[in-house]
């Protein structure tokens, strides 16, 4: 008996050439052609049909959504040619936060982009001679610049770019070390960001690990213990998202330097973030620069660009022109150059540097931010909330629960990190927004912030959703606001 009801459900649905037929869905099928909207209006019925079979709709349900029909499919249309990839509001405080997208760009990469992407360009041309040049030449004089002309034994500084730092050590690697050994310390190595693993890039790259030391205490005398015949490269890697404390000991850079120097072996850092800037002066300690290493007389310095660089996804390679030049030559390289986008981002990112503007860069500038400041704006945006609550009748309704006076909103201390790797004990003290409302569970207030037209993705902590406008810029804040009350306006019903 049910079955046969639900039969006849299936029989009030139209057939699809039916609804390309319906007025609406043609002008649809006008405006944004006849195949996308064939597809949402399969995709619609589809989930009707199905709806019908599990026994979620009963007739009255079904007329109401046959009458919505329409704009079902309107909606789907919209999902399916949309963006999936769309900007997000970081209220997180974290500020290379990696499932974000690590580093904002500048402007002024973003304008360089603009110029450059859509027309032709000299990504591999020499303009004056009309001969075919070299992509890196575009950026390799500005890392000159930046990380002065030569290093600590007087070989030129050379720089080339890969897609990111994972491939600037596997290429690393590989050139420097295929089928010979790389001595490393047990407590160097790390995981970072769940699949870069320095003992499987290292088997990918044809070099064989050779692990000195203990996880907690590496001396220098352990690396020197592990040099034998097949030794071909010294690596040290910066514990980016961790720290060892308590009974430790690691070799000094001038050290590994030394014992370098003396056994004829290149010494390789993979950095991780590489700094361009002393980070000191950002409130930021012990997070090491490229220009530290390579003045310290370490050979080949690894370093991404979306993390402390500000710049665009991609990974450096900076050391001695002579060791440079092999990596530049290997076949690998080929297959991990990076695109005229990235090195458009590069090149504008790096010149921010040249000429010392480094509050261009917006996570240099994100750093650089006060806890004072930070607390004006998250002043401003609670005082914008709890007025605009006050000022529409509607939203204040007494005695009615869930009105928009059930939203709760405080300015209290907190901490902001860096994230993305870098300094995992740096905390930026900073002035949060913690949010809770009446009916919702912090959980459930966070979901909804995320589901507002710019999402605003927060941290919940102890039943609360708290929100850093550290990294949200501040032509955002209004938008948090808005987010905030319809919110809370939301939880009326
Ligand atoms: C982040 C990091 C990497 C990976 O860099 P990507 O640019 O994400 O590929 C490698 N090594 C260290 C030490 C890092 O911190």
């Amino acid at each position: 008996m049910r079955s046969t009801a639900k039969s006849e459900l299936f029989r009030e649905l139209p057939s699809v050439d039916e609804l390309l037929r319906a007025p609406g869905v043609a002008t649809l099928a006008a405006a944004e052609g006849i195949s996308p909207v064939t597809d949402a209006a399969r995709a619609v019925l589809a989930r009707l049909r199905h709806e019908i079979s599990s026994g979620f709709l009963d007739r009255p349900a079904l007329e109401i959504a046959l009458n919505g029909i329409e704009s079902a499919i309107a909606d789907d249309l919209r999902r399916a040619l949309g963006h999936s990839l769309r900007s997000v509001i970081n209220a997180t405080g974290v500020i290379l936060h990696t499932n974000l997208g690590r580093a904002p760009l500048a402007e002024t990469a973003i304008k360089h982009i603009r110029g450059t992407a859509g027309r032709y360009s000299n990504l591999e041309f020499e303009v004056e001679a009309g001969v075919r040049g070299k992509r890196d030449v575009h950026v390799e004089r500005l890392f000159q610049k930046v990380l002065g002309p030569e290093t600590r034994n007087s070989a030129r500084v050379s720089t080339i770019v890969v897609n990111n730092n994972a491939a600037a050590v596997l290429l690393a690697l590989n050139t420097l070390a295929d089928s010979g050994e790389v001595i490393v310390s047990r407590g160097e190595l790390v995981e970072i960001g769940g699949s870069f693993r320095i003992p499987d890039v290292m088997t990918k790259s044809g070099a064989i690990l050779r692990e000195v030391g203990t996880t907690n205490r590496t001396r220098v005398g352990d690396y020197e213990e592990a040099i034998n015949e097949r030794t071909r490269l010294l690596l040290r890697v910066h514990r980016s998202n961790f720290e060892v404390t308590g009974f430790t000991e690691q070799a000094s850079t001038a050290e590994l330097v030394e014992l370098a120097r003396k056994r004829g072996l290149p010494l390789m850092e993979d950095l991780g973030s590489g700094a361009l800037v002393d980070l000191e002066s950002f409130g930021v300690a012990g997070e090491p620069s490229v220009h530290d290493s390579l003045r310290a007389g370490v050979d080949v310095v690894t370093y991404s660009g979306d993390k402390l660089l500000g710049g665009p996804q991609a990974g450096m390679i900076s050391g001695g022109a002579d060791l440079v030049v092999r990596m530049r030559t290997n076949s690998l390289f080929r297959a991990l150059r990076v695109d005229k986008l990235t090195y458009a981002a590069l090149e504008a990112t790096l010149l921010a540097y040249v000429k010392r503007n480094h509050d261009a860069i917006p996570v240099l500038k994100m750093m650089r931010l006060t806890r004072d400041e930070i607390g004006r704006r998250a002043d401003a945006v609670a005082a914008q909330v709890r007025d605009d609550g006050n000022f529409h009748p509607t939203h204040k309704e007494p005695g009615k629960d869930g009105a928009h006076g059930t939203l709760e909103i405080a300015v209290i201390d907190g901490e902001s990190v860096i994230g993305g790797g870098a300094a995992p004990s740096a905390v930026l003290p900073t002035r949060m927004l913690a949010v809770t409302c009446k009916g919702l569970s912090a959980d459930e207030l966070a979901a909804r912030l995320r589901g507002s037209d710019s999402p605003v993705i927060a941290r919940v902590e102890e039943g609360r959703v708290l929100l850093d406008l550290r990294t949200v810029f501040a032509e955002q804040d209004k938008e948090v606001a808005a987010a905030l009350e319809r919110v809370a306006g939301g939880a009326e019903r």
